[in-house]
């Protein structure tokens, strides 16, 4: 037998050994009938669910599992069959992890490690893989040599947006070289014992049914997707046991290459498993291997710039200066002027630069675009990405947007020399890049003089802003000639599709009609492709002859019929990451929205995981719709079935964000004051019969609607 399959198998069946000893005495000390689950899933075990079908849900049911993961290793002289085994290894460590939440214990609650990733952090990070935003994955494991070596690497992997999984010491070993943590820095340590990989790995799975609409049991399916649309990778560091190597084989046989420091030599398998001992070569190899390209952005500014900076929270203490509406005039404003009334590349800075000593300012970021193809309704596209942009800058947090903003700077990238005229910089660097097809010329004009900010915010912004807001309320679906198809989600959701309106944005929540109209004229072969509203079949439920073809077209073939006002008819499709669930709740005919935040029990007697896992992966499944934050205070909310009217429950935090909008639509519609306080949540219910309760107090609109089936 080869080194390789030696080494393997050898691992596969300790872990078979460890896996069944650890299920026998489980069961003999909480007995077959234990519940055991890992925390907010919809998927129960993924890796056996996804492969075999089985819904592991207690003890009892484990036993089999092993059984089947037995089978698996055929101890034959075949890298096929060794492969295999490694996704026995799989299975035998998702079980060995599955068992440390037996009981409902906490088990990653001491640990740096977090462990099991719930479902709705996979679905939020559907639209910054698709954009590329994240342009891979990268799992590192193990223990380097060198901390500075693993630490050099992981930042590396930050910087180029890669969203990095760790396990092993390396946890330890990176936190100690300086590396920021967390979901949002896209460094995420999983833990320490090699079984916590199974945690990125059931990430993937998930993407599979989340996404892919691949079913539980067709391992064939499961395989071809996360081999063509997960483009992850794995780097193991320092000496490797055969434990650490049939892991590895499970990661193979799952399509990721598996990078170790340590010469293999002729054990190695092209593409597969391969050394890389000079670890200035690890990251470019690795990325090579999985055909991942960064898009470099070199911007002549003193700190890092890039997506993974994008969640970094500056608290105060570590904070050197600060621009905030609360205490000074902000205000972002994108104006479109003729060719020839700007300067391509002029930078100002009206007032002092931020090194004069303060530590509060005034600013007014004023940017003027001109462009042969520039439209006034870009204007608010540009600008909105300042956040975005701002945010990429190490050492700057931005929130909030209009004249509503708070802006830090931290101590550190003050001290390497961060000023205004980088933010300038920035801004025109990334939007002669991303805006190119519209924007010829852009001038950027940063005022913190407060007089002369105060001038801008009165004469130029506010009143754009509240031209806008009129341009946008006047915007229906009625008003416009045109919708458009959205098949971003493709590259993991390759059925789906959505059909963005006016009065209905993009499920993700991230792309409104404008958006996607912009996206269209910057890449008119693009994800967002026109569709001239023509062919009305059914005014009510929004059946459009056109909108079919399109969709028809675009889903090749998979939705052929699609309705822009229904959950019961022929609803819109769902890729996975909506922001939103609607979905009917039978006892009073009404609807539940449930956004992906909450994690608790809803009336529907489903969690938002279970009520997701009911819809994506682009099929149609009526009596549930997947939606944008915004679209809940829309006209042509489920308004063929009565719209906004028959939403009886939310949870308290979606409610309170959306009252206002929520209210005066309500207003309009029906004649209805207060609409959300008729509306229940969590802290007043979250069964059936306490709403029904607090319904007929109230005396809800729903109870006088017809029945919805
Ligand atoms: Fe994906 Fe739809 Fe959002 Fe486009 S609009 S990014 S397809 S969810
Ligand atoms: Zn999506």
């Amino acid at each position: 037998m080869s080194v390789l399959t030696d080494l393997i198998y050898g691992g596969s069946n300790a872990v078979a050994g460890l896996t069944e000893g650890a299920v026998n005495d489980a069961i003999a000390k909480y007995g077959p009938d234990q519940k055991v689950a890992f925390p907010d899933t919809a998927y129960f075990f993924p890796t056996i669910y996804a492969a075999t079908g089985v819904k592991v849900q207690k003890l009892g049911d484990l036993p089999a599992c092993v059984g089947v993961l037995k089978s698996l290793i055929t101890n034959k002289e075949d890298l096929g069959d060794a492969l295999n085994a490694g996704l026995a290894t799989a299975v035998g460590a998702e079980i060995l992890e599955g068992l440390k939440y037996v009981n409902g214990a906490e088990p990653y609650a001491s640990d740096s490690g977090i462990g099991f990733v719930p479902d709705p952090v996979i679905r939020s990070l559907g639209v910054p893989l698709v954009t590329g935003d994240i342009p891979g994955v990268a799992v590192v494991l193990g223990k380097a040599e060198n901390a500075a070596d693993v630490a050099k690497v992981v930042k590396d992997y930050q910087s180029k947006g890669i969203l990095t999984f760790l396990v092993g010491d390396c946890i330890e070993q990176a936190l100690g070289e300086g590396v920021k943590m967390g979901l949002e820095m896209r460094v995420v340590p999983l833990g320490h014992d090699v079984t916590s990989v199974i945690h990125v790995v059931t990430v993937a799975i998930r993407a599979a049914l989340i996404f892919g609409n691949v079913q539980p049991g067709d391992l064939a399916g499961l395989l071809k997707y996360t081999k063509e649309r997960v483009p992850a990778f794995v780097n193991t560091f320092g000496a490797i046991d055969n434990v650490v190597v049939s892991a590895g084989a499970g990661a193979i046989a799952l399509g990721f290459p598996v990078i170790v420091d340590i010469d293999l030599g002729e054990n190695q398998v092209p593409g597969a498993l391969e050394s890389v001992v000079d670890h200035d070569q690890t990251v470019k190899h690795s990325l090579e291997l999985r055909n991942i390209k960064i898009k470099v952005k070199e911007l002549p500014i003193p700190v890092a710039f890039a997506a993974a900076f994008e969640g970094e929270i500056i608290r105060k203490a570590d904070m050197r200066v600060e621009f905030f509406s609360g205490r000074n005039t902000t205000c972002e404003l994108v104006s479109m002027r003729g060719l020839d009334e700007i300067e391509d590349h002029r930078i100002t800075i009206d007032g002092p630069d931020i090194d004069n000593g303060e530590t509060d300012f005034a600013l007014a970021t004023y940017v003027e675009v001109a462009g042969s193809k520039m439209q006034k309704d870009f204007e608010s596209v540009i600008e909105r990405k300042f956040h975005t942009w701002f945010n990429y800058m190490e050492g700057v947090m931005h929130t909030g947007q209009r004249n509503q903003f708070r802006i830090r700077v931290s101590r550190e990238a003050f001290d390497k020399g961060l000023r205004l005229k980088d933010f300038a910089e920035v801004l025109y660097v990334m939007i002669m890049d991303e805006f190119d097809a519209v924007v010829d010329k852009c001038q950027i004009t940063l005022v913190t003089d407060k007089a002369r900010a105060k001038k801008i915010l009165d004469e130029e912004a506010m009143p754009a802003y509240a031209a806008r807001d009129d341009r946008l309320a006047s915007m229906t679906d009625e008003s416009v000639d045109r919708f458009y198809t959205c098949i971003l989600c493709q590259s993991f959701a390759p059925a789906h599709c959505c059909v963005v309106t006016p009065e209905r944005l993009g499920l993700c929540g991230a792309v409104s009609w404008l958006d996607a109209k912009a996206t269209n004229e910057l890449n008119p072969q693009g994800p967002c492709q026109p569709i001239m509203k023509e062919g009305c079949i059914d005014e009510k439920t929004g059946r459009y002859e056109t909108v079919n073809k399109m969709v028809g077209e675009a889903t090749h073939g998979a939705v052929e019929n699609v309705t822009l006002y229904s959950i019961l008819e022929d609803p819109m499709t769902s890729c996975g990451c909506f922001e939103c669930i609607c979905g009917i709740e039978p006892s009073s005919n009404g609807f539940i929205v449930v956004n992906r935040e909450y994690k608790g029990m809803t009336p529907a007697g489903m969690t938002f995981g279970e009520l997701a896992s009911m819809t994506g992966g682009g099929v149609q499944t009526p009596g549930f719709m997947g939606h944008g934050r915004h679209f809940i205070s829309s006209k042509k909310f489920a308004s063929a079935e009565g719209g906004i009217e028959r939403i009886v429950w939310m949870p308290k935090e979606l409610k309170d964000d959306v009252a206002a909008r929520l209210n005066k639509t309500a207003k309009e519609l029906y004649g209805v004051d207060n609409f959300s306080d008729m509306v229940a949540d969590e802290t007043i219910c979250d069964e059936a019969e306490g709403l029904m309760a607090f319904l007929t107090e109230k005396n809800h609109p729903v109870l006088a609607l017809d029945p919805l089936m």
